[in-house]
């Protein structure tokens, strides 16, 4: 079973370049699971659609770039609504200093509102981060966190701070955006993550892979930008299987059985 880690399938520039997600789901069914991440409020009722699809695990939370427009009782709605779908999971969450006129400060103290949600509830959190990641160490390892573990998505984090990473918990996936084969530093970052916490990403319609690579065009209508297309998780396990030596069946058995692991009960024992 191919298991996508962490998508944003419910985005609406899907269906305006004329991709059909809801009967792409229905003919995977039983092959295929993802995670979708709501990324604001405005999108949790299209991420609980989608998530009447077997196989599809709802992540609801607010996405750093979103939460400037947050609107106040944001962390109640969001209680609500995790305590009325006990499959779901938080996210996406967490701390980003690339993005223009970042609030870090405003960024933690939203983060940290997920973090305590994810770990009362014992709910799968899936964490953003870019340039801010000595900030996201302390603040994992002041926890709290929920006891199955977290998502560490599209990790581009120093090789350096993995272990300190996996004694918490993590999981960390493997983007379509590095298939790139001159990503060098991210690429042997993830030859060395323990084999029980390897995922597999798209990001979907985000980062998607280099134009030479892609099998599944998809363009924005509005500015002609590629957008990622789900199917594109085949490239990324393409690409991590060759880094990590395995072959490509193998790795998608181990993805499969640790994304299983960690949206069905505790990481307990690995
Ligand atoms: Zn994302």
């Amino acid at each position: 079973m191919r298991c996508d880690a962490h998508t944003h399938l419910q985005d609406p520039r899907f269906a305006a370049a004329g991709f059909d997600v809801p009967a792409w789901l229905r003919e995977r069914s039983g092959a295929y699971a993802c995670a979708v991440n709501a990324t604001d409020e405005a999108d949790w009722d299209a991420v609980a659609r989608l998530a009447e699809h077997p196989g599809v695990h709802p992540v609801y939370g607010l996405h750093p770039w979103k939460i400037a427009g947050r609107r106040r009782g944001w962390e109640e709605r969001l209680c609500l609504r995790l305590e009325g779908d006990p499959s779901a999971g938080v996210g996406e969450t967490g701390l980003d200093r690339w993005i223009e006129g970042h609030d870090l400060d405003d960024q933690l103290g939203v983060f940290r509102v997920h973090m305590k949600i994810a770990a009362e509830l014992n709910r799968p959190l899936t964490v953003h981060c870019l340039r801010a990641w000595g900030a996201m160490r302390d603040c994992l390892a002041a926890g709290p966190l929920p006891e199955r573990g977290f998502l560490l998505h599209a990790y581009g984090g120093p090789a350096e701070m993995l272990g300190s990473f996996v004694d918490m918990g993590a999981y960390f996936s493997f983007s379509t955006y590095f298939t790139d084969p001159r990503r060098h530093r991210v690429r042997d970052t993830f030859a060395h993550i323990p084999a029980e916490r390897l995922l597999v990403e798209t990001d979907a319609p985000a980062m998607p892979p280099p134009p030479r690579l892609n099998r599944n065009h998809l363009d924005d209508p509005e500015d002609g930008s590629p957008l990622n297309h789900p199917a594109n998780l085949a490239l990324a396990l393409a690409a991590l299987a060759e880094i990590r030596s395995e072959t490509v069946a193998a790795l998608e058995q181990r993805t499969a059985e640790n994304f299983l692991r960690w949206w069905g009960g505790p990481a307990a024992d690995d």
